[in-house]
């Protein structure tokens, strides 16, 4: 007798193969005898055993992206910060000294001024738009840099080659942070980084349905303490995420050059609305890197752009009033259209002085632009931008 409560069932064989990518959910995956154990743990044949350590969707996946990357063995881990972690954590020992940006991604940030510190691993935040700022950085200990191509949310754009020097001449391993500029508008492994981070929940799923991170590293013996470590904290990524972003992944080139192409258009027609203080998009000739960006991105200036308005808080609260199509959302890379004001989301905790150093008013919006029709976007921001002038 069959009895239906034994999962004894064998996966069915087909002559043909499926189409789109089969989700695989299984947590454990059993095996014939224990011989068949040690094949497996050493390295004789593939397969899989537990899922935190290694499942097909996250496999297909982190293949698809180590291609774009132009890496090999890059891994999938439950968010960027994930990914970011298994970096700082995975690598570094305590006495290493850590050189960041100064503009990191905000829990990046927290993590280079509160956890590493708390493990007896020191840090130090530079401007990498200042070669000479993260020479000054580096102490005899710095075992790691760790910058993002273009900053959040200004878009300055760093100094990679200088900064890839550095690392270079010193042996300092170079950790890039590639989820702004993505494969598509720059790839570390090709300019001298050793390490690449994704946060994948942005514009490579690019659907705000999966939270997802990405890391891999040119040097076998960091990739395989990386993943280790990864394993071990529980970092990694699973089977649904995995699979929603593979399928998102198949459109990313699509997405990314119409919203690219979007965020240029939409750039200079807000740069001609009045009230608008300034634009901020890297290849605009009155973005302050704008000469960098061209020899660090080429034609590629990528889909987000950051605007400050003259008004203050009224205006900001009449901006996103108007423009209801507009997710109102402090995420960045989704197929719409969303905007983030980081006075009041990721830039909160700085101090006023702070975000004034950094020139984040109570009129800057950063938008990252989705691949909606140009129009749409150009009257929707023309009739929010009225409605923020006129509410000052
Ligand atoms: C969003 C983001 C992260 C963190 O990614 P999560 O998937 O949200 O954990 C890291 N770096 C950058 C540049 C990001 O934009």
């Amino acid at each position: 007798m069959t009895d239906p409560t034994r999962r004894n069932f064998r996966w069915p064989d087909s002559a043909s193969r499926p189409v789109g990518a089969p989700i695989q959910p299984s947590v454990v995956y059993a095996s014939t005898d224990p011989d068949a154990l040690d094949a497996h743990y050493e390295g004789r044949v593939q397969g899989y055993t537990y899922a935190r350590e290694g499942h097909p969707n996250a496999t297909v996946l982190a293949q698809r992206i180590d291609a774009l990357e132009g890496a090999q063995g890059g891994i999938m881990t439950s968010s960027g910060m994930a990914a970011v972690a298994a970096v700082l954590l995975g690598c570094l020992r305590a006495g290493d000294h850590v050189v960041g940006g100064d503009q990191l991604y905000g829990r990046s940030l927290r993590m280079m001024a509160q956890d590493l510190p708390r493990l007896g691993i020191s840090t130090t935040l530079a401007d990498p738009t200042d070669a000479a700022a993260m020479a000054a950085a580096l102490r005899p200990e710095t075992r790691l840099i760790l910058v993002e191509v273009v900053s959040n949310p200004t878009l300055r754009v760093a100094d990679m080659a200088a900064i890839a020097a550095l690392a270079r001449d010193r042996g300092i391993l170079l950790a890039v942070d590639n989820t702004f500029t993505t494969p598509r508008g720059y790839r570390p492994f090709e300019r001298g980084a050793d390490i690449v981070i994704h946060s994948v929940t942005k514009i490579l799923a690019g659907h705000s349905d999966a939270t997802l991170g990405y890391v891999a590293a040119r040097d076998p013996d960091i990739a395989t303490a990386l993943n280790d470590f990864a394993v071990t904290a529980g970092l990694t990524a699973s089977p649904f995420d995995c699979w929603l972003a593979e399928r998102g992944l198949l459109t990313f080139p699509l997405r990314y050059d119409r919203a690219e192409a979007n965020a240029q258009a939409l750039a200079d027609h807000i740069a001609g609305l009045p009230g608008v203080r300034r634009v901020l998009y890297p290849l605009r000739a009155d973005h302050p890197d704008h000469n960098r960006a061209r020899s660090v991105l080429g034609a590629r200036g990528g889909h987000m752009v950051s605007f400050e308005l003259a008004g203050g808080r009224a205006s900001a609260n009449a901006l996103t009033r108007a423009a209801p199509a507009i997710a109102f959302a402090p995420t960045l890379g989704d197929v719409n259209t969303t905007l983030s004001h980081p006075a009041s989301s990721s830039h909160r905790g700085l101090s006023a002085q702070a975000r004034a150093a950094l020139g984040i008013s109570e009129g800057f919006f950063r938008v990252s632009v989705g691949v909606e029709d140009i129009d749409t976007l150009r009257d929707e921001f023309s009739a929010a931008i009225a409605a923020a002038t006129s509410a000052e």
